[in-house]
């Protein structure tokens, strides 16, 4: 298990200033970073896996440490597949600790030799999730203050209400 290479998981449907923020801080200090997007068969997203992935290269095309994927089935076998040591993950608030705490307790029953790294929001994304991206764009919100600049208008676009 490699502790130099980190994942960073998630369903990315949009990235967010949020998802970014973490990615960045993450990429300062691991050595290799893979975003990994989640494939959930039975959840189908706003955006296709194509559009995440483009959206999320976009936004990272100034890190070159960090690479992108997607993944179906357990984190943990994701991890293992790629001989990655670290789990990173962002943590918002208590909501969000239940789960991850929860999260990351399974995680080690499943795959021992992996280690879950946390990283606190900042201030300024505390409150920033791509559900809420998406609700306010649907109802022709500007979003442009939640997801980078470079796909602001693609996202706005591609959820704009219906007139
Ligand atoms: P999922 O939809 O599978 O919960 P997300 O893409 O929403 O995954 O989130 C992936 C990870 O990023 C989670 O650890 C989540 O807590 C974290 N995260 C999401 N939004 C933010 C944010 N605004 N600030 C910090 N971390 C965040």
């Amino acid at each position: 298990m490699n502790r130099d290479l980190c994942v960073y998981a998630g369903s990315f449907d949009p990235v967010t200033t949020g998802h970014l923020d973490i990615i960045r801080r993450g990429a300062a200090i691991f050595p290799r970073m893979i975003v990994a997007i989640l494939c959930n068969p039975s959840k189908k997203g706003a955006f296709s896996m194509e559009e995440r992935l483009s959206m999320l290269k976009k936004s990272c095309a100034d890190l070159p440490n960090v690479s992108f994927d997607s993944f179906d089935g357990l984190l943990a076998d994701y991890l293992r597949k790629k001989e990655a040591g670290i789990i990173l993950r962002g943590l918002r608030n208590f909501s969000d600790f239940e789960s991850e705490f929860q999260m990351a307790q399974l995680n080690r029953q499943l795959n021992p030799d992996i280690e879950t790294f946390f990283l606190m929001a900042s201030p300024e994304h505390v409150f920033v999730s791509s559900s809420a991206v998406r609700e306010i764009a649907m109802f022709g919100g500007d979003i442009s203050p939640y997801v980078p600049a470079h796909i602001a208008e693609e996202v706005a676009r591609k959820l704009r209400p219906i007139k």
